[in-house]
């Protein structure tokens, strides 16, 4: 029996609080599943590490956690604590960068028609999935920018590469789905995006099987809340990509309904879409769900029959315990708290398949 090996970085703010609730569910997953088994280690990252040692993410961690199948993050950073130039830490971007993490994949799905904004959408009404670019784009020059006293600039970077290796990893992750891959840009404004949408064009040719739409940023927000039914994938670069995973989250009942998978070729990180939330951490109210979701999508990355029915069970508890209407933590008008939901969501799980 494989034993997947999984490094664990429950990171700063309410990172520890909701990977506890993840590292329970991931445990409680093992017990109901033949043949699944799972080694973790914890690894301290983020600023409260910068604290102790002065480097949020120190090298011999860095080479560490390469090792393990999979990397389960929490959350990183917070406000008060900042590298001498004023910049906050961000060792989950540097993660993303420096493991060509460059596939960022945040699924949106909406459980229960009372958790979303939008009117008469049922649950399972809003399904889709967003794949951000996450190594380029307009976040190219984050550590490099170049500013004077009377300027400053960041570049919007496309490669062809860097696009032909997204756009390819929609479209596979379009073959399990409903088939459709829509690219949404502003290819009518900035050059860089008519390459990308030139690129898409290109590699869709290699799935004349898959039905493909292309929408304009400034629409594609617009259709986001009249008609996010119409959507399956969408492929977009790195910083339409992060504002749009917001606005989905939004749809479905907010940052704490909202996984994400950042996927290179060898390595990958899963992590909530939201931050540390520091107004919240400490509490015990933070939503758990988009961590243990999180950890759904890890199996499911790990792509073997045991894996897959791991991640099907926890989506399969989530809604169960969702079906209920009063089931929800502070920041969905519910009384739950961290833990509530997290044992809730154990509770939920089958006792052996
Ligand atoms: P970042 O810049 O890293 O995204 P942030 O603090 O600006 O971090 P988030 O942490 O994502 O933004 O969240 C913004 C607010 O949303 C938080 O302050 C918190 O009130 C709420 N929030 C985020 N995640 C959760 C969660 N899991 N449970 C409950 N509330 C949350």
């Amino acid at each position: 029996m494989k034993r997947y090996s999984i490094a664990v970085l429950a990171g700063d703010g309410i990172g520890p609080e909701v990977i506890a609730e993840a590292v329970h569910v991931l445990h409680a997953v093992a017990q109901r599943v033949d043949g699944l088994a799972f080694d973790l280690r914890e690894y301290s990252v983020g600023a409260g590490e910068y604290l102790k040692s002065g480097d949020p993410l120190p090298a011999a961690t860095f080479e560490e956690i390469q090792r393990h199948d999979a990397i389960l993050l929490g959350a990183m950073g917070l406000p008060h604590v900042r590298w001498p130039n004023g910049v906050e830490m961000t060792p989950q971007l540097d993660l993303r960068e420096r493991l060509e993490l460059y596939n960022g994949l945040r699924p949106v799905y909406l459980f229960h028609s009372d958790d979303s904004p939008l009117r008469g959408r049922h649950a399972g009404e809003i399904d889709f999935a967003i794949v951000r670019e996450s190594t380029e784009g307009l976040f190219s020059s984050r550590t490099n920018a170049r500013s004077s006293h009377d300027s400053a600039e960041d570049r919007m970077l496309i490669t062809r590469r860097g696009a032909e290796r997204v756009i390819h990893a929609a479209f596979e992750y379009s073959l399990g789905r409903r088939r459709h891959v829509t690219l949404v840009d502003k290819a009518n404004v900035l050059p860089s995006m008519a390459f990308f949408r030139q690129i898409f064009d290109e590699v869709s040719l290699e799935y004349p099987h898959v039905h493909t739409g292309r929408l304009y940023v400034d629409a594609a927000a617009l259709y986001f809340v009249q008609r996010p039914e119409i959507f399956d994938v969408i492929v977009t670069e790195n910083m339409f990509g992060d504002i749009l995973s917001d606005l989905a989250a939004g749809l479905v009942g907010g940052m704490g309904m909202a996984p994400s998978g950042d996927i290179g070729d060898k390595h990958a990180v899963f992590q909530p879409s939201h931050g540390t939330a520091p107004d919240i951490a400490g509490k015990g109210v933070a939503n758990p769900v988009a961590t243990i979701l999180s950890v759904a999508m890890m199996l499911e990355w790990f792509d073997q029959p045991e894996t897959r029915t791991g991640a099907a069970l926890i989506r399969d508890a989530v809604r169960e315990v969702f079906n209920d209407r009063r089931a929800r933590t502070r920041d969905m008008g519910g009384r739950m708290s961290t833990e509530e939901m997290g044992h809730a969501i154990v509770d939920a799980l089958p006792h052996r398949v």
